[in-house]
C-alpha cells in the first residue's frame, strides 16, 4: 500500500509558517513590512506579554477592500508580483504572499481595514487557518492585524517560545530595525545630508505603556540616540558620516568612532534599498575598513544604507530576506572598503579627554552627574602636576642648555629616522613644548591645547606603517647577522615555518638549518634592529601554530607585522632623549593614522585649551 500522502493546505501553510514564522518577533516583521509596502505613514505595534498573547499592528495605509482582505489570507496571494520578470524589480518589502497565510495557520486573527474610498471598513476572523466570511464593520482607514495565541495549537512550538523579556527583546530589535530603515528610505543619491528626515511615525507598545514614540520628520543623528540611549555621547562627535555613488551603487553611512566600539557586531546596522540585510562581504569590508584602528576584539558601529538597483541582487535566496546574493559582489565590498577606509583615515581620531562638567553657580536641576571616569582623569593629572612640577622646571633647563650648547648626541636614537629624514620641525631655539613623564608618555603643546601620548603605541604605529609601506614598495632593507642567532623547534614547527617560506621572504627574515631541530637566523629587517631576531621568530611561529582558520596570506601578513612593530618600539619605561622625542613628534604628523597602535588602542588623547580655560573657570 502507498505510503505518501499529499498534505492538505493547512499542514501546508504550517510548514511554511515554521520557515517565516519563529517566533512573536517575526510576525511583527512581516506585518509592519506589509503596512510599510500599503504607504502607510503611521504604524503602532502593540504587544502583550511579549507576543505571546497579541501582537497589533495598526497602520493608515492602502486598506483592502472586502474581497482583498478574504484573498490576503490565502497562500500565494501578494498583490505585490505578477510574473516571473517582476522577480527581478522587486521594491516592495514583500513579494512571498506567503506570511498572511502562514501566521494565519498558527494562531487566532482579527483583521479589519478600510480602503480610503470607501464607507466602511471589512473585517474577518481566522482560527489557525479556518476562517470567517468577511463582513463590513466601523473602522478607521488603513488596516489593523490582530494576532493572537501564536502557536496554540503547536505545543512544540509554542513551547520554544522564550521569556516575554527575551520575545519583547526581538521584537524591539524588528523594530529598531524599521525605525533606522525608515530613516534612509527618505533618502536618495542626490539628497544632502540634512534628507534622512524619516516619513514613518512609528510607536511600540507593551502591555500598555509606551516604549518608543518616533515621530516622523525625525533624522538619523536623532533616531539613533533615541533608540540606543547608552551608545554614544553626542552622535555628532561620535559618528563620521560618509557618502559615496559609482556605477548606480550610492552609500550613505554613519561609522561609530572608534572610541565607541562594541564587544559585537551587534550596532552594525546594513540596509539595502530599506531592507535590512546581513551579508558576509559587507561584513569583511567593515572590518577591513577598521583593521588597525579598532582592537582586534572590538566591532566598529556601524550604520550603513546601500541603495542600489533592484536588478543588481537577488533578494530571494532567504525566507525571511535577510540574505540577499550580490551579483558583483566584488564591486560591493570594495566600494564600501575604499570610501570606509579613505574617511576613516583622513580623519583625526585622538580620543578627546572626557573633563568633568564644570559645576555652575547654581546647580542645575537634572544635570549629569561628572563621570567616573573624567574624575579619574583630572585626579590622575592633579597628580602628575603635583609631582612632576619640580622635576619638570629642572628637565626643562637641562634641555636648554643641551640644546644650546651639545653636539649631536653621541648615542644612536631610538627611533630610527624615515626614509627621506626630514629636518626637525621647528628651529632649535623654539621653545620645548613637550615632557616625557614616567619615562612612558609624552605630554606636547598643539595649536588648540594639548595632547598626552603613549609613547609605545605611537611609535609602533609609525614603525608599522613604515613596514607596510617598504613591503609594498618592497623596499624592505634586511641585514645579515654578523652571528647567526639560533633557536630550536620541533619538526611541526619547522615545517611550518617551511611552508610560509613566502611570507618569511617577504619580511626579510632568512633562516638557514644549523643543526638536528635548531635553525638559524641569518638575515633579519633593518628596520626591526630593536627587536631580539630569534626571539620574533619564535612569536611569529605562536602566530602560525594559533592560527586554525584557513590562512589568509593578506591577515597574516598584517598580523606579523603589527607583531614586529610592537617588539621593535620603543617601549614603556624607556626614557627619551629630546630629539628623540622630537622625531617621534614629527613622524606623527606624518602618520597615516597616528591616532591608533596597529592593535587598535589610541596612541593619543587631546585636551582642548577651551576645555581647560572652562575647567579653570577663566571662561
Ligand atoms: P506579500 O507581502 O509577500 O505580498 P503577505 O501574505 O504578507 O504577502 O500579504 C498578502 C497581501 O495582502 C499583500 O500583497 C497585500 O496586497 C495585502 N496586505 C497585507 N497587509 C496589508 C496592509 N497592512 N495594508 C494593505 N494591504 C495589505
Ligand atoms: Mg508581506
Amino acid at each position: 500500500m502507498g505510503q505518501i500522502a499529499v498534505l492538505d493546505q493547512n499542514m501546508i501553510n504550517m510548514i511554511a509558517a515554521g520557515e517565516v514564522i519563529e517566533r512573536p518577533a517575526s510576525v511583527v516583521k512581516e506585518l509592519v513590512e506589509n503596512s510599510i509596502d500599503a504607504g502607510a505613514t503611521k504604524i503602532t505595534v502593540a504587544v502583550e506579554d511579549g507576543g505571546r498573547k497579541l501582537i497589533s499592528v495598526s497602520d493608515n495605509g492602502c486598506g483592502m477592500g472586502a474581497d482583498d482582505l478574504d484573498k490576503a489570507f490565502e497562500p500565494h496571494t501578494t498583490s505585490k508580483i505578477r510574473t516571473a520578470a517582476d522577480l527581478h524589480g522587486i521594491s516592495t518589502l514583500g513579494f512571498r504572499g506567503e506570511a498572511l497565510a502562514s501566521i494565519a495557520s498558527v494562531a487566532r486573527i482579527n483583521a479589519v481595514s478600510r480602503t480610503h474610498d470607501s464607507p466602511a471598513a471589512n473585517c474577518l476572523e481566522i482560527d489557525c487557518g479556518n476562517k470567517t466570511d468577511v463582513r463590513p464593520c466601523s473602522g478607521d482607514y488603513g488596516t489593523t492585524i490582530q494576532v493572537r495565541d501564536l502557536f496554540y495549537r503547536l505545543p512544540a512550538r509554542r513551547k520554544f517560545l522564550r521569556t516575554a523579556n527575551t520575545e519583547m527583546g526581538h521584537i524591539t530589535e524588528q523594530f529598531i530595525r524599521i525605525a533606522l530603515s525608515a530613516c534612509a528610505a527618505s533618502e536618495g543619491p542626490e539628497q544632502d545630508q540634512h534628507s534622512t528626515a524619516a516619513a514613518l511615525d512609528l510607536t511600540l507598545i507593551h502591555n500598555g505603556r509606551e516604549l518608543y514614540r518616533l515621530p516622523a520628520g525625525q533624522d538619523l543623528l536623532q533616531r539613533i540616540p533615541t533608540l540606543f540611549p547608552t551608545l554614544c555621547g553626542n552622535p555628532r562627535d561620535d559618528f563620521i558620516q560618509v557618502r559615496s555613488s559609482e556605477r548606480g551603487m550610492h552609500i550613505h553611512a554613519l561609522l561609530g568612532k572608534p572610541a565607541i566600539s562594541k564587544t559585537s557586531t551587534r550596532f552594525q546596522y546594513i540596509f539595502l534599498n530599506g531592507r535590512f540585510i546581513r551579508d558576509r562581504f559587507i561584513s569583511h569590508a567593515i572590518r577591513e575598513a577598521y583593521r588597525g584602528l579598532i582592537e582586534p576584539n572590538r566591532f566598529a558601529v556601524v550604520f550603513l544604507f546601500i541603495t542600489m538597483p533592484f536588478q543588481d541582487y537577488d533578494v530571494n535566496v532567504h525566507p525571511t530576506k535577510t540574505e540577499v546574493r550580490f551579483y558583483n559582489a566584488n564591486f560591493v565590498h570594495s566600494q564600501i572598503l575604499g570610501a570606509f577606509r579613505e574617511r576613516l583615515l583622513g580623519t583625526n581620531l585622538d580620543v578627546p579627554a572626557e573633563l568633568p562638567a564644570v559645576p555652575a553657580s547654581a546647580p542645575i536641576p537634572g544635570a549629569p552627574a561628572s563621570g567616573h571616569r573624567s574624575r579619574q582623569i583630572t585626579e590622575a593629572m592633579a597628580e602628575f602636576f603635583r609631582k612632576h612640577r619640580a622635576e619638570h622646571s629642572q628637565r626643562r633647563l637641562e634641555f636648554e642648555s643641551k640644546y644650546h650648547h651639545a653636539q649631536a648626541p653621541a648615542v644612536q636614537p631610538a627611533i630610527s629616522p624615515p626614509p627621506q629624514a626630514p629636518p626637525p620641525a621647528e628651529p632649535a631655539s623654539a621653545a620645548k613644548t613637550f615632557i616625557q613623564i614616567h619615562d612612558s608618555f609624552i605630554i606636547a603643546e598643539t595649536d588648540g591645547g594639548f595632547v598626552i601620548i603613549d609613547q609605545h603605541a605611537l611609535h609602533e604605529r609609525i614603525l608599522y606603517e613604515d613596514l607596510h609601506r617598504r613591503i609594498h614598495h618592497g623596499n624592505l632593507e634586511s641585514q645579515r647577522l654578523l652571528i647567526p642567532q639560533s633557536f630550536e623547534v620541533t619538526q611541526t614547527q619547522a615545517a611550518l615555518l617551511e611552508a610560509n617560506a613566502g611570507l618569511l621572504e617577504r619580511l626579510g627574515i632568512e633562516l638557514v638549518p644549523f643543526g638536528p631541530r635548531t635553525l638559524a637566523v641569518q638575515a633579519f629587517p633593518s628596520l626591526l634592529a630593536k627587536a631580539d631576531p630569534a626571539d620574533f621568530i619564535l612569536d611569529l611561529i605562536d602566530l602560525l601554530e594559533s592560527r586554525h582558520t584557513a590562512p589568509d596570506p593578506q591577515a597574516l601578513l598584517e598580523q606579523a607585522l603589527s607583531m614586529a612593530a610592537c617588539k621593535a618600539a620603543i617601549k614603556a619605561g624607556q626614557r627619551l632623549s629630546d630629539s628623540e622625542i622630537e622625531q617621534l613628534l614629527a613622524r606623527r604628523l606624518e602618520a597615516d593614522s597616528a591616532s591608533r597602535c596597529p592593535h587598535g588602542r589610541p596612541t593619543t588623547i587631546s585636551f582642548s585649551l577651551k576645555d581647560l580655560e572652562k575647567q579653570f573657570k577663566r571662561k
